[in-house]
């Protein structure tokens, strides 16, 4: 089984709390809730290699808390936090997802998108009037109007083009020098899956595309929530034309290619994504089948 970036949260995210306002309060009491620690947005590792967590002793009382689950009956909270600048960027944010056990980087990846969520949705939607934060984090409610609003996630899609034995591999001016990757795009209102995944690769990349095969999915914290999704697709051609606004490059590359650059290795022809991306987990699965 495949177990791409940020899943496998071991949190019973106990919805059946979320709007039982005694049960929830009887939570934030237990003596054995955890609070995450976080440095704006970013996690912070503790001593142990996992995320840093409080106790509610340390809280100041005003903040805002989402309760993210349950763990063995313990409650695992987090507080809404403001992020100053382009924190996913930071060299800091990308060591310490390298370090953190997957459970944790789960948990993170959870608390990440519910803040980002809150901080994007202060204001109704439907009004203007601002809102507040209900369902135990999970929602917020319109003062004015009442509307009730909820988390959302956006679907992602990321592809593998194949074309006899040989995928297609790009990379953004922004990415660190050597480093390719899948190529992803958001899917669109009025998509299918298939659709965006064809859409996208003939858009980036000028490959006209067939079939299309999901392989799996991982949730993305960072920029709001998205889901990942992963597939493989049939490439009807080789004939590669860039769009430069999206790609600075794109290539062709063997399993053996593919390898290499999973295994770090020094005839690597590109630097593979970390592990938490689910591009890493796609190329090792078309690489390795
Ligand atoms: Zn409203």
């Amino acid at each position: 089984m495949m177990s791409p970036g940020f899943t496998g949260s071991p949190l019973d995210r106990a919805d059946r709390v979320r709007n039982d306002a005694e049960a929830y309060d009887a939570l934030l009491g237990d003596w054995r809730a955890r609070i995450l620690g976080l440095d704006g947005l970013d996690p912070v590792v503790a001593a142990d290699g996992g995320l840093m967590w409080h106790s509610v002793a340390e809280l100041s009382g005003s903040e805002e808390l989402i309760l993210l689950g349950l763990s063995d009956g313990k409650p695992h909270f987090v507080a809404l936090a403001e992020a100053e600048g382009d924190v996913f960027r930071s060299p800091a944010i990308w060591r310490a997802l390298s370090m953190l056990p997957a459970e944790d980087a789960a948990i993170y990846g959870t608390a990440r998108s519910l803040i980002e969520w809150h901080n994007g949705h202060r204001f109704c939607g439907k009004c203007g009037h601002l809102t507040t934060l209900f369902r135990a984090g999970w929602g917020r409610k319109c003062g004015n109007c009442g509307k009730e609003h909820f988390p959302r996630t956006d679907p992602v899609v990321i592809m593998l083009a194949e074309y006899e034995g040989k995928a297609l591999v790009g990379r953004q001016s922004r990415f660190p020098p050597g480093n390719y990757s899948a190529l992803a795009g958001f899917l669109e209102p009025g998509e299918s899956i298939e659709e965006a995944v064809r859409r996208e690769i003939h858009e980036e990349a000028g490959v006209f595309c067939g079939a299309v095969r999901y392989v799996t999915s991982q949730p993305w914290p960072f920029g709001g929530a998205q889901l990942m999704i992963a597939c493989i697709v049939e490439a009807l051609g080789d004939a590669i034309t860039l769009d430069t606004d999206e790609l600075e490059d794109a290539k062709w590359i063997s399993k053996e290619d593919a390898r290499a650059a999973l295994e770090n290795a020094d005839s690597r022809t590109f630097n593979a994504p970390p592990s938490f991306a689910i591009a890493h987990s796609l190329l090792k699965h078309w690489a390795t089948t």
